[in-house]
């Protein structure tokens, strides 16, 4: 265990030499973005308005170019990352989000975009000293004092504790100017963010039911009616979400070749997969249950009880209709009804 003064902090994300992206102040909001002179750094923000996933699967991006000419194509692929960089200031439930993700994007067949930008990550996670008001993590089995990141910072008021997990950590850690610190300095802390994560609203749900076993009793609830009635198709619910990974391929003309790009899509969305035929999905109750079954029983029953929610509560926050995940597992679920 090693600690530094709080003081030091910015000055010791400058002194990396490697890229760093960072929770930082752009206009209203706050996302992870490069860290550079001048940017205000929001370590104190849980649910950041955009996702470190956004680091890794950006929003945008463009795959390859070709042109035809006659039978011939000519194709250029966008080179993957081959830079080391460091992403800082990562919170516990968007760690296990990331995880997620890596059952997605590199399982067979692998995506080679993902799979370089992970590869070439280093990790720095940030405990949850003020957990927030819609947070639910631990529901999940996520500790909200202990992301499994590479790297871990607790802040202590005027000071931060720091411990490396993992040799991309270690060998990060040893560039900072730190001192040793006691092994149990951080007991007191975790103690202190378990006090306050039970003194939430949405600390303890019934997840009891949202597994592979009774699949067919939650899709046929009548409660999705109710449910999705106020929904917009909106699309803010899978855009700010952490672990959301649908997106839709498309070429543009340039007037010089084809750009290959490929760019978030939401399962919210009215052309959403869209057919020949049409869509499977041809009522918003039907988008709606898509999200929120696959989040809490299609996703966890073939990957070993992971669930693809990891209780960040940004789709709380952020939904127009006040509609959300906690409200969909009260309601199925067996735990207290809304
Ligand atoms: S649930 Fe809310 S945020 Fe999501 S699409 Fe519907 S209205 Fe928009
Ligand atoms: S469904 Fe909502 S609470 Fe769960 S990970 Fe996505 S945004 Fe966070």
């Amino acid at each position: 265990m090693r600690t530094f003064s709080a003081e030091k902090l910015e000055s010791l994300i400058s002194s990396m030499t490697l890229p760093v992206y960072a929770p930082v102040e752009e206009g209203n909001t706050v996302i992870y973005a490069p860290y550079e002179a001048g940017k205000k750094l929001r370590l104190d923000k849980v649910g950041t308005d955009k996702t470190p996933k956004e680091v890794l699967f950006p929003q945008w991006e463009t795959l390859m170019h070709f042109r035809m000419e006659g039978k011939t194509i000519e194709l250029t692929e966008e080179e993957r990352a081959k830079e080391d960089y460091v992403l800082f200031g990562v919170r516990a439930c968007d760690m296990q989000a990331i995880r997620v993700l890596d059952k997605v994007f590199l399982s067979d067949p692998v995506d080679t975009y993902y799979a370089a930008r992970r590869e070439h990550g280093i990790i720095v996670g940030l405990a949850c000293d003020q957990p927030g008001k819609n947070c639910f993590c631990k529901n999940f089995d996520i500790d909200p004092a202990q992301p499994d990141t590479d790297l871990v910072l607790w802040p202590a008021g005027d000071t931060y504790y720091c411990e490396a997990y993992t040799d991309k950590g270690r060998a990060l850690m040893d560039g900072w100017d730190t001192e040793e610190a006691d092994e149990n300095a951080v007991a007191e802390i975790k103690e202190n963010i378990a006090k306050k994560y039970d003194a939430l609203p949405f600390a303890h749900l019934n997840l009891t039911g949202f597994d592979g076993e009774h699949l067919m009793e939650k899709f046929e609830s009548p409660q999705w009616k109710k449910l999705s009635m106020a929904c917009l198709g909106c699309g803010t619910c899978t855009f700010s979400c952490p672990t959301c990974q649908c997106y839709d391929i498309r070429d543009y003309d340039t007037g010089h070749g084809i750009q290959r790009y490929r760019c978030w899509d939401s399962c919210m969305y009215s052309d959403f997969t869209l057919m020949a035929h049409g869509t499977n999905r041809p009522t918003q109750l039907e988008k709606y249950r898509q999200r929120f079954m696959h989040k809490l029983v299609y996703f966890p029953s073939r990957n070993e009880g992971m669930y693809s929610c990891v209780g960040c509560g940004r789709c709380i926050e952020k939904c127009p209709m006040n509609l959300n995940i906690v409200k969909v597992i009260k309601a199925l679920g067996e735990g207290e009804k809304e």
